[in-house]
């Protein structure tokens, strides 16, 4: 056995060993999210020789994702978060290839992303975008890892066509906007997103290499309080996704509608579902990160150079900016999912 070679670690495992390393050498992902999740994951496959890992995100790296955004330093304030993270990545181990891809992930596109791909990972914050990963790749029988991370705790669940019940099996729709908290809005610990991350990669390399131990159940674990929890999820027939393959969001029946406004820099956003938004509860939220004035019709926020102005129906007109990605971006962030 050659001591000195990269996976040497690896190869030396009883659950790994030099087959399983070639079969991972072979193996192709794409992450779904560069962000805290995204990176730890990127980091940990990349690190682990998965021999093709795709990378999507559309945000670029901001001082706030330093905290916790592992792969990113100062230098890399203000530039795409693929391209700062496949710059990290290639230093680390450039006998594999990584593709960087600085793109909205939608109903257009989210085929072509995951489609000649062994396992998709998640590493997003966006409800819907979760919901577009499920129907894909329910459509294109591909395993997905989801994960999630916020406040102090975090959930993880393999999802695999036909075997496992489905995203949808555990969260049937949607949620209403602002009934979700936001990493944005109420904070995530730093070591938060490294736990779950790492959960997800190791949950990553089980299904790469067909191993039985592949974790069939929902994960929930809060770091602060130490609780760990493995709760049976039970397949649900009459799901609209794996029961009755509607694949809806795939089809883009259900999405969001962004639309520019005029040529001076304004974006309006109507969610996938009309809901009554609580004005209350948003407002509280908003105020720790902007100037927030509640006019009962319309909450107004200015963040940054932005403003958003939020209607009771979850329609929100974002002021300052012609781009769309930035504006879809600022409302996922701010107001829902
Ligand atoms: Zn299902």
């Amino acid at each position: 056995m050659v001591v000195n070679n990269r996976y040497n670690r690896h190869i030396l495992l009883r659950t790994i060993g030099k087959q399983g390393q070639e079969r991972l050498t072979k193996s192709r992902v794409v992450i779904i999210g560069c962000g805290a999740l995204g990176t730890t994951i990127a980091n940990n496959l990349v690190r682990s020789g998965v021999g093709f890992v795709r990378i999507v995100d559309r945000d670029i790296v901001e001082l706030s994702n330093l905290q916790r955004q592992m792969l990113f330093d100062e230098d890399d304030i203000g530039i795409p978060k693929p391209i700062a993270a496949a710059r990290k990545l290639e230093k680390i181990n450039s006998d594999i290839i990584i593709e960087p891809i600085v793109d909205d992930v939608n109903y257009r596109n989210i085929e072509n992303i995951i489609k000649t791909m062994d396992v998709v990972i998640d590493g997003t914050d966006n409800m819907l975008i979760r919901f577009l990963i499920n129907d894909a790749c329910m459509k294109h029988a591909i395993p997905w890892v989801y994960g999630g991370a916020i406040e102090t705790y975090g959930m993880t669940m393999n999802i695999i066509p036909p075997k496992t019940p489905c995203f949808r099996c555990l969260i049937p729709d949607i949620p209403g906007i602002g009934e979700l908290p936001t990493c944005d809005t109420v904070g995530v610990l730093t070591t938060i997103p490294n736990i779950i991350g790492s959960l997800q990669s190791t949950e990553v390399l089980k299904i790469l290499l067909r191993k039985k131990e592949v974790n069939k159940n929902l994960i929930t674990y809060d770091v602060w309080n130490h609780s760990f929890e493995s709760i049976e999820i039970k397949k649900n027939p009459y799901c609209e996704c794996c029961g009755k393959h509607h694949y809806e969001f795939l089809k883009g029946k259900l999405k969001e509608d962004v639309v520019s406004l005029c040529e001076k820099g304004a974006i309006q956003i109507s969610p996938v579902k009309k809901t009554v938004v609580s004005f209350d509860e948003l407002e509280k939220k908003l105020r720790n990160v902007g100037e927030v004035e509640n006019r009962k019709i319309i909450l107004r926020c200015k963040i940054q150079n932005y403003e958003l102005n939020i209607f009771q129906n979850g329609r929100a007109i974002i002021m300052g900016t012609n781009d769309k990605k930035i504006a879809k971006s600022l409302y996922a962030k701010y107001i829902g999912f």
